[in-house]
Parts: structure tokens; C-alpha cells; sequence
């Protein structure tokens, strides 16, 4: 009887049942065996506090007054057992002083003797205690002490599979490097939330992570994610933080932190800003916060999205702070959105053009020079300027197949210029950050240029001031650097919009500067503008690079240029953008000649005591 009561609880420790269900029956089984007995079951956790886990046969009142009762040398029978490790027999509970403090409660439900024994587990610490009740003053018979006996590896096998469960199940939901529970854990709290509920929910992203794995290497990146994780948990406490993967981490707020929301925001940016040192190296962290309400309107799920879209949001437009969805950052996400779904048509298409700006020698009006520029031909004709789709380009695929195609094209107009004879000296082509990010960006361009024959002195590659600086890594530097070595001209874009450092032009040197157009414009109208330009100048010469004006639209800008000894120029003065066809016209007629000096590259001449 008792071994197949054993196999009956084994059975369905092996189907993994519930804990409190497997006990239950094995009770109940027992009291079958033994009538008259009131089988009872408490585990012990591990502040040595005592908790009813099954009884089925004692009432509910009884058995939960003995949850959270310590253990101790004179706690009734179990209280005692678990203490002494030893089992105890209380024929009588009405007289043994075992009971004193609880003997009124055993009475009052009619209870009058009971034998406990401790149940050990396999590495000897007890786990619980088994007890058998009776309603009058007796001590155990042989039958009973055989079944407890028999009942307690039982027990041990039953509570340490549910341990080893609940083990599994904290692993399952706990991330490993922040101990923060993670993605998992993140969407079974989620799905609990209800649209109609007050909540927030807050994502979080670590930012320049990748640039702290670069420069400091992967350990640091590593104690980064660690600390933050710490930061935010203690921030958002008692409410959990997960860990979603990566450096993603994510609140739920609810009423339970009683404080506004920006407060609270405002104090997790404070604390992650706070300097911390990563494998040897001191960081100042940013995190970015994307925040959406619950709303009636929209699902759960919806309201995740929509996180997600304010973190996208801020990452763009407020790094380091935070952003709360609304609709206008929808209609900015839907629009950007829009545009990366036409570029990518469009280069499908093979709808993307490559058109040409000339750069003039101001002095002589000869073109030394084109930018390639991307147009968009739409459906109907129309021509879009790169500018209207630039927002597109903040896709980093849309960005690098933009770039692929133009090398394309530019490497394809160039090689037949050159076929022609055509003077022709430098092509311009625009680099982003994405083009910086693949491995591939040098091979592809030399690859294109020599199927066209054309040699890589005709190519400048221009990167924007802002991505120069922006990402400060080695990446940017090397790639710069690898791309002089192979014979290109590299000109820093834009120059002056994005607060590019002087060291840096030092640690990082390009060929040429190009004054951002915003420079030019206050040429000759205030002193302060006029100052500026004369100082790019002159820093610009002095390093042996060379220099283009952007953005010149009248003659009174031209001479002030030339009077400051910039004589390369571009802009609306000389010419718009044109197709390809057009600029070989050009070229043939106002093209400056490969053996007239000078040129943007080469050492510094001069002509008509003018020096370019
Ligand atoms: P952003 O400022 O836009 O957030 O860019 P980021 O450089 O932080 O990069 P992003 O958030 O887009 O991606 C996270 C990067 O963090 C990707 C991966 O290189 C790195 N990363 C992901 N998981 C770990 C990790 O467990 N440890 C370390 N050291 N780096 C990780
Ligand atoms: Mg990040």
C-alpha cells in the first residue's frame, strides 16, 4: 500500500503537478491508510519561518495561523521537530509544554495529539516537517511510524523538484549579466496591463554604446550596461526594471511610485549621467528615455509601439533627455517613414539620379571641380532635390544603397568624361555615417572607379562635419586615413555647423574644407561673420588644406572671397545642379585643363598672384 501510494506522488513529481496539489493527495492518501489521522505538511524557508502547505483535512483557520511561525526549542510539535531536527511526539497536547503557546488554538479545533517528523533534504538541511493529527491523546502505532517514515523521502523528492522548478522558472525570467528580470519577464508584466489602466511605460537606451565597445573594448561596454541596470532599478524601486537585451531597458510605471512622471524621468537621466568607471576607464553615460501613456484608445501592444517611436524620436532629436509620444512625433516617424518607403522605390526603380554642381575657379569662372548630387525622379518627371529626401537617409540601409548607387552612377559619368577627353578634374561624392559603419565602403569605391578606369585622384569623398566629429571613434579615423592612403581626397563638409575642433583636425587631417554656406551668407554684412570666414581661411592654409566656399549667390560675396584668398567656389552664382549631359557641355566649355595650375590638389601655386 504505501509503495504504490510512493509511485502514486513520484508520478506526478514527474509530470511537474503543482506542488501544493501533489502534497495534498499524498495526505489524503495517507489519512485512507490511517483513520482517524490528520495528515499535515509545512515547508520551511530560509529565515527558518514556518508555512502550511498541504492539510486537506484541517480546517483553513487552523492551518494558516501557523504560517510565518519561527521555529524554535518549544514550538508545538512541528515548530519543535524543525528546530531540533529530530522528530517529536506530543501524546498529549493539552498537557505537554511543547504546546503551551499554541495549545489553546490546537483545542479549540479539537485537536489533542500529533507527531511530527522533519523532512530532510539531499544535502541534510530540512525542508519541512510531516505531521499526523489526532482528535484524542494517543502515541503513534508501529503502522503510522512506518507510513511517515515512508512518506518523507517522498516529501524530499516532491519539494526539491518544485524548488529546482521555481529555480528553472527565476532563470528563465532573469537576466544573466544585470540579474534585472528580463524581455521575458517584461511581457508576461505587460500583458497584464490593461489599455484603460493608468501606466507609462518608459524604454530605455544606453547611448554610444557601441563607441565605449570600440574605444574601450567590450568588458567596458559590459560594466556600462551593469551600472545603468543598477542605476535604473534603484531609480524606479520598488517597481522592477527589465533588461530587454542590448542596452534596451524598460519600466512600467504605475500609481505605485506616487511621483509625476518627468520627475521621476528627470531622475533616472540624472543618476545614469553620474561618471562611473568601466574596466579602468572613467565614462560619463547618457542614457535616452521613449515614453508612451496608456491610452483607451490604443492596445497594449499599441502603446509599446508607441514607445518604442518616442525612443526613436529622442534618440534623433533629444539624446541624453527623454521624449513622451504624441501625435507629432507619429506624423514626423510616419513621414520619415514614407520618405524611406519612396527613396527605396526609387532606387528600385533605378529612379535616382546623379546630377553635378560645378566648383569654380571665382578668378577665371573655369570649372576645377562637380559634387555629385542625388535627385529623385518621380513618376511624373518631376525632379526632387536631395534635400526633400534627406530624412530618408537617417535609414542607415536607405543610406548605404543611396551611396552604392551614386558611386555607381558617378564612377559611370566620370569614366565616359574622361573617355571623351573632356576636362575634368574631381568629383565630389557625399559619404553618411551609415557608409561608415559597413566594412565595405573603400572596396566598393575603388572597385567602381577602376572598372571605369578612373583614377581615385579625381574622387573627393566629403564627409559632413558632423559625422566627422560625431562619432569620435577610431572607426571614423582609420577609414579617413584608408581612404588618403588609397589615393582619394577626403573634404570635411558643411565645416563650421558642427563644432568640429581644431585638435581634431590635427589627429584627423582631410585635403579640403568646404565653409558652410551659413558662413558665407554673412560675408561682408557683419564684421563677426566676415571674421570667421577669414579665420577658416587662413587655419585652413596654414594646415595645407585647401578651401571651397559653399553657397555663393552673389558677386559681392565672390570678390570678399577672393580678396581673402579663397578663390574655389560654389553655389547658385555659377551654377544649380545639373544632369550629367549638361555638365559634360559645360565641362568641354569652361572645364579647367588638367595642366593649368591650379588644381585642389598638389602643392600651393600661383596664378595671377592669386593662390588657391
Ligand atoms: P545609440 O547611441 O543610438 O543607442 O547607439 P549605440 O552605440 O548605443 O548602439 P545601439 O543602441 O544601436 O545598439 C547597442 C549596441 O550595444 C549593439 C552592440 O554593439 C552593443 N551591445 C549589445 N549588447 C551588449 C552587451 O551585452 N555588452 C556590450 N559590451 N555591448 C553590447
Ligand atoms: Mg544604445
Amino acid at each position: 500500500m504505501l509503495l504504490e501510494l510512493q509511485n502514486s506522488i513520484l508520478k506526478m513529481v514527474a509530470q511537474g503537478d503543482e506542488l501544493g496539489v501533489m502534497l495534498a493527495r499524498l495526505c489524503s492518501e495517507v489519512e485512507l491508510l490511517l483513520p482517524g489521522a490528520h495528515a499535515s505538511i509545512l515547508t520551511l524557508d530560509e529565515n527558518n519561518l514556518l508555512h502550511p502547505c498541504a492539510a486537506p483535512s484541517l480546517p483553513d483557520q487552523y492551518t494558516s495561523a501557523l504560517d510565518n511561525i519561527p521555529i524554535g526549542p518549544s514550538i508545538g510539535s512541528c515548530g519543535t521537530a524543525a528546530f531540533l531536527q529530530k522528530s517529536v511526539t506530543v501524546i498529549d497536547i493539552k498537557r505537554d509544554p511543547l504546546w503551551e503557546p499554541y495549545k489553546s488554538l490546537a483545542l479549540s479545533f479539537g485537536l489533542r495529539a500529533c507527531f511530527s517528523s522533519p523532512i530532510f533534504g539531499s544535502n541534510g538541511t530540512v525542508l519541512g516537517t510531516f505531521a499526523l493529527y489526532f482528535e484524542e491523546p494517543r502515541a503513534p502505532s508501529l503502522l503510522e511510524q512506518t507510513i511517515v517514515i515512508g512518506c518523507l523521502p517522498i516529501c524530499m523528492i516532491a519539494l526539491e523538484s518544485h524548488e529546482r522548478l521555481q529555480e528553472h522558472r527565476r532563470l528563465a525570467f532573469t537576466d544573466v549579466m544585470t540579474s534585472l528580470p528580463n524581455r521575458a519577464k517584461f511581457y508576461e508584466a505587460l500583458q497584464k496591463k490593461r489599455s484603460n489602466d493608468e501606466w507609462s511605460l518608459l524604454l530605455l537606451d544606453v547611448d554610444h554604446l557601441k563607441t565605449v565597445n570600440d574605444t574601450f573594448g567590450h568588458a567596458a561596454g559590459d560594466d556600462l550596461i551593469s551600472v545603468v541596470a543598477t542605476r535604473l532599478a534603484s531609480a524606479v524601486h520598488p517597481l522592477p526594471a527589465y533588461r530587454l537585451g542590448g542596452d534596451e531597458f524598460a519600466v512600467i510605471l504605475d500609481e505605485t511610485l506616487r511621483k509625476p512622471l518627468e520627475e521621476i524621468v528627470d531622475r533616472i537621466v540624472a543618476m545614469a549621467r553620474q561618471p562611473v568607471k568601466c574596466n579602468g576607464h572613467t565614462i560619463l553615460p547618457t542614457v535616452t528615455i521613449g515614453i508612451a501613456r496608456s491610452n483607451e484608445c490604443f492596445s497594449v501592444a499599441e502603446t509599446r509601439h508607441h514607445a518604442d517611436i518616442a525612443l526613436y524620436h529622442a534618440k534623433d532629436i533629444s539624446r541624453g533627455t527623454f521624449a513622451i509620444y504624441d501625435e507629432t512625433i507619429a506624423s514626423v516617424i510616419l513621414k520619415r517613414a514614407e520618405a524611406i518607403r519612396n527613396v527605396a522605390e526609387a532606387l528600385n526603380d533605378n529612379r535616382i539620379e546623379a546630377w553635378y554642381q560645378p566648383i569654380v575657379r571665382i578668378d577665371t569662372g573655369e570649372v576645377v571641380g562637380v559634387e555629385a548630387l542625388a535627385r529623385m525622379r518621380l513618376s511624373d518627371g518631376t525632379i526632387v532635390p536631395a534635400a526633400q529626401f534627406h530624412e530618408a537617409t537617417k535609414d542607415a540601409h536607405v543610406a548605404v544603397n543611396l551611396t552604392q548607387h551614386m558611386i555607381r552612377c558617378i564612377s559611370r559619368d566620370v569614366g565616359n568624361w574622361l573617355r571623351l577627353g573632356i576636362p575634368f578634374q574631381h568629383v565630389g561624392i557625399n559619404l553618411s555615417a551609415a557608409d561608415f559603419s559597413g566594412n565595405d565602403i573603400l572596396q566598393s569605391l575603388e572597385k567602381a572607379f577602376a572598372a571605369e578606369n578612373v583614377p581615385l585622384r579625381h574622387v573627393i569623398l566629403e564627409v559632413t562635419e558632423s559625422v566627422y566629429i560625431c562619432e569620435q571613434n577610431q572607426n571614423i579615423a582609420n577609414k579617413i586615413a584608408s581612404f588618403r592612403a588609397a589615393g582619394f581626397k577626403v573634404a570635411l563638409d558643411d565645416f563650421g555647423t558642427g563644432f568640429a575642433s581644431l585638435t581634431h583636425l590635427i589627429t584627423v587631417p582631410v585635403d579640403i574644407i568646404k565653409i558652410d554656406k551659413s558662413f558665407i551668407d554673412h560675408l561682408g554684412c557683419e564684421h563677426a561673420g566676415t571674421c570667421i570666414v577669414e579665420g577658416i581661411i587662413d587655419i585652413a592654409k596654414g594646415m595645407g588644406m585647401r578651401v571651397i566656399a559653399e553657397g555663393v549667390e552673389t558677386l559681392a560675396q565672390a570678390e570678399l572671397l577672393v580678396e581673402r584668398d579663397c578663390i574655389l567656389g560654389q553655389g547658385y552664382l555659377y551654377s544649380k545642379a545639373i544632369p550629367a549631359d549638361e555638365m559634360a557641355t559645360l565641362l568641354e566649355r569652361r572645364g579647367q585643363r588638367q595642366d593649368s595650375a591650379p588644381k585642389i590638389e598638389g602643392a600651393v601655386q600661383r596664378r595671377g598672384g592669386i593662390r588657391a
